[in-house]
């Protein structure tokens, strides 16, 4: 089922796949190779890992003791079969000066209503590493508009999961990504249904926990993630941080497992709505937290003033968006940060305590690029900026109509860009002395052949919040 690699380290990284066909034995010995060299002449580490029945024939295989700053290649060979060769690399040294990164931050690839022709592109691209933000599949059943099927109907058993991933996976431009280079992964909602919050479902069916538990075990099962975050009981720690040298630090969060439940529902639901903020006190209250107390702390206190760059990877927009004139009265979709405020001051507010620079949110989620300031109050357009945001559109999954967006960057001035109507990735050039970002975005994502292009460029000074026009 194609293979995959991530969690690069300077020493060690993750390198998976998945066993696929009928009448396979409950465990497969799975060989492994990695090498300096294409052709596989200069091995530097071998090894042998089960693929069983219980984790979907999956292979989590850790090399250790390579060494840093390096590409290698890797491959797998089970039942006499040799699987293709992937491209991956280990991260710099804990102490490297490290003068480039290059990545491609991307998320939302519903399958059935586009190509991955972006896909495509990124993979054509001079990567280090892809960063993905979140739905790598959708839950749903076929929708409309469909380009091609999800086969299976509405997703809600561990072997649906297991048969949803094994759709996505089999488009060869996906696959292309993941031999590319290696990814780092969060997750959002849909790697388990929409717009859940913790334990709750947005139907309150009284069965999500275990709805929740066959999602996560699929998703370890299908990631690029270490045997050690396999999920125990129902529960898996995703949030992470991973080091780039002294050039960056990534600080991978998850917004949906310790969330409060979003405030002022639709009548007899849970998940989101699109309320006035007046109508609904709870937007305000401190007491509610996107990340959790526990991670929240966690993130306040791993900010790095030793990188030159703080990269935060979460999960939807951070900037606020009102969808009406605040002046006469503000409207927030209660899905987002704008839906845990409190959440956000307390965030930025440990970046502005501890004066820590080069703080760049990287988000998706809402199938639109953002361009924005962070600050501690959005109403005061001389407030400082304490951090720039790029907020990615999606892979391929549809967005809201642009003349919403269009009347909104009316409302939000911190808003530098917002296109809903663009499918794509964004490149991230990340140097010591700036971070550049390219918009790249696909003619149509209907096609599976679009040629891609560049929507906007913009750059960041480590020492100077807020994107300006490259
Ligand atoms: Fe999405
Ligand atoms: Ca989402």
């Amino acid at each position: 089922m194609g293979i995959a690699s991530g969690q690069p380290q300077p020493h060690s990284l993750v390198l998976w796949t998945r066993l696929t066909g009928d009448d396979l034995p409950p465990s497969v010995d799975v060989a492994w190779e990695m090498a300096e060299d294409e052709a596989f002449a200069r091995v530097a580490a071998r090894g042998m890992e089960p693929a069983v029945a219980a984790d979907a024939h999956t292979v989590h295989a850790e090399p250790t003791g390579l060494q840093p700053d390096r590409w290698y290649w890797y491959r797998f060979t089970a039942l006499g079969q040799r699987s293709a060769s992937g491209r991956t690399r280990t991260a710099p040294a804990a102490d490297a000066q490290v003068q480039r990164l290059e990545l491609a931050m991307a998320s939302c690839q519903r399958y059935d209503v586009g190509h991955y022709a972006a896909w495509r592109h990124a993979a054509a691209e001079p990567l280090d590493l892809v960063v993905f933000l979140g739905d790598y599949i959708y839950e749903y059943a076929t929708g409309a508009n469909a380009v091609r099927a999800h086969t299976g109907g509405l997703v809600r058993t561990l072997a649906a999961y297991r048969e949803r991933y094994a759709l996505y996976k089999s488009d060869p431009a996906l696959q292309a990504a993941h031999a590319a280079c290696p990814w780092l992964v969060i997750w959002d909602d849909h790697e388990v249904a929409n717009d859940y919050a913790g334990l709750q479902g947005q139907t309150l069916q009284p069965d999500f926990a275990e709805q929740r538990a066959a999602a996560y075990q699929a998703y370890w099962e299908h990631m690029p993630l270490p045997k050690a975050m396999r999920p125990v009981d129902g529960q898996m720690r995703l949030y992470q941080r991973l080091d780039w040298g002294r050039l960056a630090r990534f600080h991978l969060v998850d917004d949906r497992q310790y969330r409060d439940p979003q405030a002022c529902p639709r009548p007899g639901r849970a998940g989101s709505n699109t309320v006035k903020a007046a109508d609904c006190p709870d937007l305000a209250d401190p007491r509610r937290t996107l990340l959790g107390a526990v991670q929240e702390r966690w993130l306040a206190e791993g900010w790095s003033l030793h990188q030159r760059w703080n990269l935060l990877a979460q999960q939807t927009l951070m900037a606020r968006c009102s969808w009406t004139d605040p002046a006469r009265g503000a409207t927030f979709w209660t899905d987002g940060w704008d839906g845990y405020a409190a959440s956000r001051q307390r965030v930025l507010g440990a970046v502005a305590d501890r004066r820590v620079s080069g703080v760049v949110v990287m988000g998706g989620d809402v199938h639109a690029n953002y361009v924005a300031d962070l600050k501690l109050d959005f109403s005061d357009e001389g407030a400082p900026v304490l951090a720039t945001e790029f907020c990615g559109t999606s892979i391929s999954s549809l967005g809201t109509p642009q003349d919403r967006l269009d009347r909104a960057r009316g409302f939000n001035p911190h808003l530098h860009w917002a296109r809903s109507d663009q499918r794509g990735y964004v490149r991230l050039s990340v140097t010591p002395a700036d971070l550049q970002a390219a918009l790249r975005v696909v003619a149509d994502a209907r096609d599976v052949d679009s040629p891609v292009s560049t929507a906007a460029r913009y750059a960041v000074d480590p020492l100077r919040a807020g994107a300006v026009v490259a």
